[in-house]
């Protein structure tokens, strides 16, 4: 089935000097750190940026999402780890990993047993501050210790860079944080429409973005790109047909070279409606309270209601799913699991068993790694789902 190719139309973000998103971002960062801007690298979503961005720091995401760093990191770490957590060891071990290098200090999580064994191992390096996450995120508890866990990062912040963040100033960032998640949500939901004019690197070029504007610049990037593709909806520019097979993709974080599943699921005539991992939608379904009292309390009840497989029991996640499917429309759920993350691939079978019960959606599980041995085979698989439908 031939798509709309993205080169044929015009780009969301035409004004865009470096397209690369890993080079754009990277040319923020130098900029900002030539300015004298402190940077903080973390590991997962459940740190609260709002704490690093009112001391005006920026958060780096650190985690690394290529095949070439893996087999330097196999010198130390187990074969059969998550291909996640090698890939970003093996940067940090070959010293190839410019955030990391500019990094002022490092932000863990205690989420999986592999980051956090690794976390032990990069120590050494950089200031580097664990964060314990509660995992039964309804134990009556949970929120309390989660919240001293956030104010004893705020003591962390404050003593590494000598500096003190009020309460004021995180009040301001929980607002451009909401702010952002509403101008998000917007952006989303054109992914409603059937056919769809969004493709799915575009989704990502947008999140990437996020990351490194202000409200306000981001607030015109939305703007523009809304009119572009309410022109294209005009105009007749789709990515499929109304009879393309619309997939949710759910599961580990992808990015980089684990984008290959997306890009055969394109190929065998698919489009990508949602994209329910870390590294699409999950962080931008919820808002922080604003004017609480407690600003800390309140960024914690937050970020504790990220559905991450690491927590126990996720109920949130078939709630969030759920969500994601009265919204999108898919006609398919595909599952995809990084090799070795056990968490959620003992949860996929939770998640298809819910998605054909509850929506008498089709799914697939696919587990992958960040190597191209597996595309052919991913390929025949997806290909026999569409031909199911
Ligand atoms: S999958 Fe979970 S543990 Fe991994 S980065 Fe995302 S939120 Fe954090
Ligand atoms: S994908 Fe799974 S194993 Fe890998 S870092 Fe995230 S939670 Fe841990």
């Amino acid at each position: 089935m031939t798509q709309t190719a993205l080169a044929d139309i015009p780009p969301l973000i035409a004004d865009q000097q470096v397209t690369d998103p890993i080079r754009r971002f990277l040319t923020h960062i130098l900029n900002r750190k030539e300015q004298g801007i402190r940077l903080v690298g973390l590991y997962c979503s459940y740190a609260p940026v709002e704490l690093i961005r009112a001391m005006d720091a920026v958060p780096l995401s650190l985690c690394a999402v290529s095949h070439r760093t893996i087999p330097a990191a196999e010198a130390v770490l187990p074969a059969n780890l998550c291909p996640l957590i090698k890939s970003s060891y093996g940067f940090i071990l070959t010293d190839s990993c410019p955030f990391f290098a500019l990094s002022d200090a490092v932000i863990g999580e205690t989420t999986c047993d592999g980051k956090k064994k690794m976390f032990e191992l990069i120590s050494p390096l950089k200031p580097i501050h664990i964060m314990d996450l509660p995992q039964l995120p309804d134990e009556s508890e949970a929120l309390e210790r989660w919240t001293i866990t956030v104010r004893k990062l705020k003591d962390f912040l404050e003593t590494t860079f000598q500096v003190s963040i009020s309460d004021d100033r995180i009040e301001e960032e929980i607002r451009e944080t909401n702010g952002k998640n509403d101008l998000m949500d917007r952006f989303f939901s054109y992914l409603g429409c059937c056919p769809s004019p969004v493709h799915w690197r575009e989704i990502y070029d947008i999140i990437g973005l996020e990351h490194v504007t202000t409200g306000k610049e981001f607030q015109d990037l939305i703007e523009k790109s809304s009119a572009m593709l309410d022109e294209r909806i005009a105009g007749g520019i789709f990515f499929g047909t109304s009879s393309s097979p619309r997939v949710l993709v759910s599961g580990c974080p992808v990015g980089g070279d684990a984008c290959k599943v997306l890009q055969i699921i394109e190929e065998a005539g698919g489009v990508i409606v949602a994209l329910e991992a870390c590294s699409g939608m999950k962080n931008y379904a919820f808002r922080i309270a604003e004017n609480s009292g407690d600003p800390l309390r309140a960024v914690a009840e937050a970020t504790l209601k990220i559905p991450c497989s690491c927590m126990t029991p996720n109920q949130a996640r078939l709630e969030m799913i759920d969500r994601l499917i009265d919204r999108f429309k898919p006609d398919v759920v595909i599952d995809i699991v990084l090799h070795a993350c056990h968490s959620y691939n003992v949860e996929s079978h939770k998640i298809m068993k819910h998605i054909q019960q509850r929506h008498g959606l089709p799914g697939l599980k696919i587990e992958t790694d960040y190597s191209k041995g597996d595309v052919e085979q991913i390929r025949t698989r997806v290909e026999a789902l569409f031909e199911g439908l």
